[in-house]
Order: structure tokens, then sequence, then C-alpha cells
């Protein structure tokens, strides 16, 4: 029985936030059944289709004809068949069914009805039906009763109007919430009264439920900022929330009802109109295998802000009337915006505002990608080094530099056409791309271009000079045709580069198209700085020991220096990839490495027992420069656990004298971090020290030059060594005498009390071990030595 409510209507009802539309017979559930008169059926009950009660054919009908006949049978036999007959029938009905008298004297009824009022039946076979009905319900029931069973003899098909609502009291005490249906009926010749009757708490809980699942939804709704739409599938907006004006700034009344389309401008809405109806009909777990996607990114129409970008979700349901697609819209205008900001800070160089190399590369990879390019097209690359700016940055300051760099950004952007671009890749690097050119000329003119713009006077206001300096710089350009110099991102790099390589070796302040027939020299030069980049990663770098004896010769110390052994097996010089690494910025990671290196090399040393051996490393003057140069320094040697007392940092004279001021700033500064760190001046005698500075520098040592050593023989060189050991003793520093090769080299150190010397007389650079094998063995002949005397002087041995 409890089917009988229209579970359809129902849910209508719950869904509409419109009050108005729910339907009256069920309006009193909404308020609050319990709480209205009893007999309070309108008239608008009678539009509630009921099957059950539904005039006609109707459950009841039928279901009444046959209790009639039944009973008509039980009264002409009185035979126990067709009374049984009769309880079957009656008890075979789920509701209570009742006859009762039309004074309500209960006459008759089924299992249900005596199970649903808790009663036994002899309990209540004669009693009159007042008794399962609150005190306050008994006089109208009777009225009702009454006038109903005046109404006719015959057995007639129910009406709605004949539904009367009412309560029935329970055997527990409980008060219950029931509609029953009367119709008047002949027993024999007796006017009877058979009621059906349903308790409605089944449908008052499931109701209740309903109504709380709306009001969820509502609320849910209403919170949400985004906005929510329902579509029919003739893609008409049957349902809006409040968000719709949040995010498109209509009132719901404005679009409900209106075709979806409203929301896109009409060329949007027309590109996704196929992709939109297949959510209609694919449900959400079977999306991803027809590749629809999870959200969609459209522009919305906006009612004041014009379009916006959007992005919206689905989820489908099928309903008795079709299928409706739900869509959560949100605007991602904020979102967009962020992302565009991050991907700008991602792709751009901060200082300039140009692209940066990652740019560059997608450009590239577009613009070689660009299917409308035909064989005649031409596109150039352009490298760009400027000429002289490490001096701006050295003399006139960092911000100098960087003003250097962001004005260098501005006159490129002005000598390129609208399609062409200009990108930083760090440093002082630039690349431009001309993405479409009639032939070389084009790059010529564009070169030169670059070339007289940069070479104009600049005039830099560096905050820390506090007034504006006025500056020349050259630029060093190489310039390589696409297709025909590279057809892909590497190949024009780098053609341009090496083309740039060339125009830096030709004298600089030029622009070089790459050719490769006068490019060899470049090239291998350029392939060396590529190898070289790479071979730091992949351990193509040893770092070797040379070790550095006192006057007695006993190991006192070593110097690190690096090795490199190329992919083909060669092995290149110092004098040859130091340079480079100079020039190519390399300098930094590899100068780090072999300071690591080093310190943790040392510290294996001092583990094994040797806790006094130094170990001195070369720091490039670029290294040095590094703003975060003390930091980085600090942070290996604490790192690594070396005594900072067993570290000595070499320097060469000129880059101490580059700046004294700032190098005394600098080692300071170290020292303190550092405590017991020295430092040494490398190649000593080859620059213009002059003593004034000499003595203020807080320097530890100094390394004479190894030319003057190795040419001892001349007399000029001779008189410049005992210079500068007079000079060390003078100002209490030691002095370390490097390219000792002969004994006699030996001897003339020693007695001029030189305190340290290096030489390949003692022992050539070598791998750590064969350094440390070296330190062990004196060691061990020391002991020796010292045990042979421990017993020459034992009485026992004596
Ligand atoms: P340097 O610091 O003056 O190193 C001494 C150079 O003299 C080394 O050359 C060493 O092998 C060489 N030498 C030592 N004893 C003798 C000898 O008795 N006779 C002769 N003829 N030569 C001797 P190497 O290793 O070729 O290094 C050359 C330069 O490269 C170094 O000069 C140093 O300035 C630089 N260097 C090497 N490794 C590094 C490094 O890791 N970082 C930096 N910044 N520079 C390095
Ligand atoms: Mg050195
Ligand atoms: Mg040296």
């Amino acid at each position: 029985m409890q089917k009988s409510i229209d579970m359809q209507e129902l849910l209508e009802a719950i869904e509409s936030s419109d009050s108005e539309k729910v339907p009256e017979s069920l309006s009193g559930m909404f308020s609050g059944p319990m709480d209205r008169p009893i007999y309070d059926q309108g008239p608008a009950a009678s539009q509630h289709r009921n099957p059950f009660y539904d005039p006609g054919e109707s459950i009841f009908s039928q279901l009444l004809e046959r209790i009639l006949q039944g009973y008509a049978l039980k009264l002409e036999n009185e035979g126990e068949e067709s009374s049984a007959s009769l309880d079957i029938l009656l008890d075979g009905v789920s509701d209570s069914v009742l006859i009762m008298s039309p004074s309500g004297k209960i006459i008759e009824a089924n299992q249900a009805f005596f199970r649903t009022f808790g009663y036994q039946r002899s309990d209540l076979i004669d009693s009159p039906i007042y008794e399962l009905l609150p005190e306050g319900y008994r006089a109208a029931f009777h009225q009702r009763l009454a006038d109903f069973s005046m109404q006719g003899d015959a057995p007639r098909s129910a009406t709605p109007d004949d539904i009367l609502a009412f309560r029935g009291l329970l055997h527990d005490g409980s008060v219950v919430s029931m509609d029953c249906l009367l119709t008047a009926i002949q027993l024999g010749n007796e006017p009877a009264v058979i009621a059906l009757i349903r308790d409605l708490s089944f449908d008052h809980a499931l109701f209740q439920q309903l109504k709380e699942t709306r009001e969820h939804y509502v609320a849910l709704s209403e919170t949400i900022t985004e906005a929510i739409f329902r579509l029919d599938d003739e893609f008409n907006i049957i349902f809006a929330n409040s968000g719709v004006k949040n995010t498109f700034g209509w009132e719901r009344e404005e679009v409900v009802h209106q075709p979806f389309s409203i929301l896109f401008p009409p060329e949007v809405f027309a590109k996704h109109e196929g992709e939109f109806r297949k959510y209609f009909y694919v449900d959400d777990q079977d999306r991803k295998a027809v590749g629809l996607k999870r959200t969609f990114e459209f522009l919305g129409t906006t009612k004041h802000r014009g379009v916006a970008p959007m992005e919206m979700s689905f989820g489908n349901s099928k309903e008795h009337k079709g299928r409706t697609l739900t869509c959560v819209i949100r605007d991602i205008t904020q979102r967009k915006t962020i992302e565009r900001k991050l991907r700008h800070l991602a792709f751009h160089d901060k200082l300039t505002g140009l692209g940066n190399r990652d740019l560059f590369n997608e450009d590239m990879a577009n613009m070689l990608a660009n299917p409308e390019h035909d064989s005649s097209w031409r596109g150039c690359v352009l490298f760009l080094d400027l000429d002289g700016f490490k001096h701006v940055n050295d003399t006139l300051g960092h911000d100098a530099g960087d003003e250097l760099l962001i004005e260098t950004g501005r006159r490129l952007r002005v000598c390129l056409r609208e399609h062409d671009t200009a990108y930083r890749f760090g440093g002082d690097e630039f690349v431009v791309v001309l993405s479409n050119i009639k032939d070389v000329s084009d790059g010529v003119i564009v070169a030169e271009r670059i070339l007289a713009s940069v070479s104009d006077l600049y005039i830099l206001r560096s905050k820390s000079k506090n007034s504006g300096s006025r500056v020349n710089v050259g630029v060093s350009i190489g310039v390589a045709i696409i297709p025909d110099n590279g057809a892909t991102i590497e190949e024009a790099t780098k053609s341009a580069d090496i083309a740039m390589y060339c125009s830096k070796e030709e004298g600089k302040n030029r622009y070089t198209i790459y050719d490769p027939a006068v490019s060899a020299k470049a090239t291998a030069r350029w392939q060396m700085e590529q190898e070289m980049k790479t071979a730091l990663g992949d351990g193509g770098f040893k770092l070797f020991y040379q070790p550095i004896v006192g006057a007695d010769g006993k190991v006192r110390g070593m110097e690190a220096l690096s090795r490199w052994r190329r992919t083909d097996g060669d092995q290149v010089p110092p004098s040859v990839f130091i340079p480079l690494a100079e020039e190519s910025g390399m300098i930094i990671p590899l100068g780090d490495w072999a300071l690591r290196r080093a310190c943790y090399d040392t510290r294996r040393i001092h583990d094994r027992g040797f806790k006094d051996i130094y170990v001195s490393v070369n720091v490039s003057s670029h290294q040095f420069e590094q703003p975060n140069f003390a930091d980085e320094l600090e942070s290996i040697v604490k790192g690594s656990g070396l005594s900072p007392s067993c570290l000595k940092l070499e320097l060469t004279e000129s880059t101490i004298m580059h700046d004294t001021k700032d190098a005394i700033e600098r080692f300071n500064d170290i020292k303190k971090r550092l405590p017991g760190i020295s430092f040494m001046v490398d190649d000593f005698g080859t620059g213009y020290s002059s003593l004034a500075y000499l003595s203020q520098l807080p320097v530890d040592a100094l390394k004479i030059d190894i030319s003057f050593v190795l040419n001892l023989a001349e007399l000029q060189n001779e008189k410049v060594v005992n210079a500068i050991i007079n000079l060390g003793h003078s100002l209490k520093l030691d002095i370390v005498a490097e390219g000792i090769e002969t004994k006699e080299q030996w001897a003339y150190f020693s007695e001029r009390d030189c305190g340290f010397m290096q030489g390949y007389y003692f022992l050539r650079p070598a791998p750590l071990e064969e350094v440390y094998a070296l330190i062990a063995k004196e060691a061990k002949a020391e002991a020796i030595a010292a045990g042979n005397a421990a017993s020459a002087k034992s009485p026992l041995t004596a």
C-alpha cells in the first residue's frame, strides 16, 4: 500500500525549491501532517491519483467486490469452507480491512488490522471503532461514519473524496496518522461500512527523509559559489542555483527556461555543442574510455564583464522525463591570471623581462614545426655576447652591470621587427630569433643594427657609486641561418654559438655568419666547452695532489690540481681548460667541485692518522668574486668536517690586486667564518704587488712563481727569489717554492730558510692514494728510526 504514494510527483516536489509546485495533496506533509485537522481533504486532493483508491477498475473496487461475494457466501452457507476463504481473502491484503456497523461496531477485520493496532482479534470484535481513536477524534469520526452510511445502500466505487484522514490509537498508546477509505455496503440485509485503512507512518518517514535530502541539496547548492545548472536534453536550463549570479552576473530567474547557449559566445557554443551532448549519454565512469575530459575549459559570456574563462564539470542522470545534465561552472579568471604570471616567471628573465632559454626552446620548436613553412622558408638565430661586460660589473658594481643588461634588452627590442624575438640566456648572453627572412642579408641587417645600437654610449646610474657612469661596450654576434646552418634547435644554436666564438676570436664587437669551412677551430673549441660541461657530472675530472714538503723534505701538505681526460682519451692540460672554464663560467662549478673534493680527501688522510697534513686549493678570480663565495666555502668546509686550519686557498697576485680593498674585506669575512684558514698569494713576483698593500693584506704565505725557480740560473731571477724570501721573512709570511726539480734547487731553498717546497723532485701531481702512500712511508721510516734510537739507548739492549 505504501506504493500508493506517487513517488515521481513527490520527488518533483522535493526537488522544486518553489513550494507552490508541491502538489497540494502532499503539501500537508511538508508542513507536518500530524498537526492538520483530521478531515482536511481539500478539493485538490481529488487530483491526487492513487491506483489503489481510483474509481473504476481500482484494486480496491475489485477487492471490495470479492469481499462482498465472500461474505454473501458466508452468510448463506455458514460453512467452514466459505468462512475460511473469506479469511484468506482478507488476510491476503497487506493493509487493514475492517467491516463495521454504521454505529462503528467492529464486525470483521483482517490480520493486518489487528497487527497494525496491536490487538488480538478477540479484543476488538464487537467493540466500537472509537476505542481505536484518540479522544478528540472520536466525535468527528462518528459523524462522518453516520453521514456516510446514510449516503446509500448499494456498494459503489470509491472516489478520492471518500478518503478520510484520521489518527489511530495503538494498543501501546502511540498515535499514528492513517487514512481510510469508507464504503457503505449491505451485509445481507444489514447496512455496514467497510474501511480500508492505511498506516501512513512509513510514508511520513520516507517523506521526512526526502524533505531532509531536499533541504541538504538546497543548502549545498546555495552555499556553493559556483553556478549549478540542470539541463534537459534539449539544452534548456531547467534549474539554476544562486551561484549563477556570482559567476555570470545573471539572476537565476533570467536563465531558467533559457537555452544553455546564452552562457557562451555563439562560436564557442557551436564549437563545443557536439561534445557537450556526449556528456548527456556517457556516464561518468565511462567518460575516460571515450576521451571525454573530466572538466572543460571554455570562454563564458557574463552579464556585465563580457567573456571570462570558465571551467565546467558535468554529471548526468536519468530521470522519468528523460536524461538531464548537471553542470557546475566556476569562473577561473583568477586562476588563469596566476597561471599566466607563473608561466611568465618560468619563461622570462627577471632582470630584462626577455624570454629565457626555455621560452627560446619552446618558440623555436613551434617555429620549426610550423606547417605553413615550405622549402623556401628561412629563419635566423643570432647569438650575442657582450664585450666588456665583466669589466663594467667589476669596476662599477653589480647594480651598474644589471642596468647595462636591462638597457641592452631594451635596445635589442627596438632593433627587431614585430615577429622577431630577443631572449636572454644568462650572464651577458643574448639570443635573437628572426622568424622569417628572405635570405642571409636580412640576418646581416639585424646584426648590423644591433652592433650599432649596443655600441652607443650607455649612461649607468649605479646605486653604489651614486652617480651616472658613461660606459661603452661592444657585442660579438654569431649568425646562423635555419635550416642551412642547422635544421634543429640544437644544430642552429650550435652554429650561431660557434660563429659568435669566431667573432670573439677575430677581435670582438663584430658579427660572423656561420661558415663550416672557417669555423673549424671555433667548432673544436665549442665542442670542448660542451664536453667540459658534461664531464663535470660524468666523472671526467679528477683531482690530483702534489706534496708540499718542509725544509727537512717531509710532507707537510699537498696542492690540489684538477685533471681532465676527454672522452677520446686525450688529457687536456689545465693551462687550456682553466682559461676556457673561466670564459664560459664553468670555473664556478668546477672550482666548487675541486674545493669539496679536496676537503673530503684531506679529511680521509686525517682519518688515517695524519692530522697535520694541509691542503692547498687554487681559487680562480671569477670564483672568489662570486657574491656567495664565502657562503659556499663555509658550507663546503663545514660539511666535510675538515679543520679550517688545514685548508689554504691559493689566489693569484692579480686576483688580489684587482680590487685590494674588496679582497681584504672578503679575506677577513672568511677568516671570521672559518678561523684558522690561510690565504696564499700564488705565482708571486709576476704581478705588481705594492709593498704597502702586501703588508696590509691578511695573507699568510707567498708562493714564488715557478718561472723564477725553474730559471734560477739567471742572475735576475735569483735576485727576485732572494728578495721575495726576505720580504716574506720580514712580513712573517710563509714562503713556498714550487718547481723544485733537482736536489740542488732543494738545497738552495733550504739554505735560504724557505719553509716549504714543491716540485717534481719530490713527486709529480698524483692521485690521492700515491700521496698517501708517500706520507705513510715517511711515517713508517720515522717510526723505525725512532725505534732504533730508543733501542740503542735502552739499557736492556745495551
Ligand atoms: P699553479 O697553481 O701555479 O700550480 C702549479 C703548477 O706547476 C702545476 O701545473 C704543477 O703541475 C706544476 N708543477 C709543479 N711542480 C713542478 C715542477 O717541478 N716542474 C714543472 N715544470 N712544473 C711543476 P698544472 O697542474 O698544470 O696547473 C697549472 C695551473 O692551472 C695551476 O698553476 C693553477 O693555476 C691552475 N689550476 C689547476 N687546477 C686548478 C683548479 O682546480 N682550480 C683553479 N682555479 N686552477 C687550477
Ligand atoms: Mg697553485
Ligand atoms: Mg703557481
